[in-house]
């Protein structure tokens, strides 16, 4: 208590003004990413991602619970989280060429009696063309791409330190494709996202054409065979929330999305 009336008060009144200076900053600028980030899900469109990216990195923490206190269900704020990267780094990717670049797919698109072995390098498809991952595979690699099927979670850093891809593609839930993006940037990796169509652990779905439109950004029409299909006994994309999620053109992609 003498302290605080004695020599030291002008201190303790400096670093009190300080912080409640600092508190009165971060709830501003948090005021100002929550209404730029309900602005840009209700109209769909992205305004300023250059300030909402590093923002909501930045104030993750008070972001989620801002975005509850207004009403955004989880789901909706991964969506959000996820379009942000896509169309953040969709430039970016499509400068990388595709021998630097990966893809890694989660083992729940395979079918449940997949005879698949578990090797090093991940899952090992054997094109039994009991599911289309195989069918997909095939597309991809043509393209020069080099895939994975990811059996666990560290695997993707260990494949990433071996081969040294500059870019990389992410398939999974809305959750493993936020955290696959966050590695990414972690790892000095352009990522993108492309999120399933069905959640679970076992024969989920991936619309193929946005992985294909994905993948095919910054190539070539040259590169892309002419006879680039889906694989077979696959349905269309039917999930407009899904879509949203996928990353847009390059040409959006460096904040011009915004009014
Ligand atoms: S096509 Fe490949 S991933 Fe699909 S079930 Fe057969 S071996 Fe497994």
């Amino acid at each position: 208590m003498a302290l605080l009336t004695g020599a030291f008060a002008p201190f303790f009144e400096l670093v009190g003004a300080l912080a409640l200076l600092l508190i009165v900053a971060v709830l501003v600028v948090a005021a100002v990413l929550l209404v730029l980030t309900v602005a840009s899900i209700r109209s769909g469109r992205l305004y300023f991602p250059r300030l909402l990216r590093p923002g909501l990195t930045a104030l993750e923490g008070l972001m989620r619970a801002l975005f509850k206190a207004a009403g955004l269900e989880d789901q909706e704020m991964l969506a959000f989280f996820v379009k942000l990267g896509n169309t953040m780094n969709a430039r970016a990717f499509a400068e990388v060429p595709v021998a630097e670049r990966a893809i890694f797919l989660p083992q729940c698109l395979r079918n449940a009696t997949c005879p698949a072995d578990l090797t090093p390098e991940g899952i090992r498809c054997k094109r039994c063309r009991r599911c289309t991952v195989g069918e997909a595979m095939d597309v991809l690699e043509g393209l020069g791409y080099r895939i994975f099927i990811v059996p666990g979670s560290s695997f993707i850093k260990r494949m990433v330190r071996k081969y040294r891809p500059r870019a990389l593609i992410g398939v999974g839930c809305l959750a493993e494709v936020k955290e696959g993006l966050e590695m990414a940037d972690k790892l000095g990796l352009v990522g993108l996202g492309v999120v399933t169509m069905k959640e679970g652990c076992v024969e989920t779905l991936v619309d193929w054409t946005s992985l294909y439109e994905t993948a095919l950004l910054g190539l070539a029409p040259s590169a892309v065979p002419e006879d680039l299909h889906l694989p077979a006994h696959e349905e269309p994309a039917c999930n407009p929330a899904v879509n949203q999620d996928q990353p847009v053109r390059p040409d959006v992609a460096d904040g011009r999305a915004g009014p």
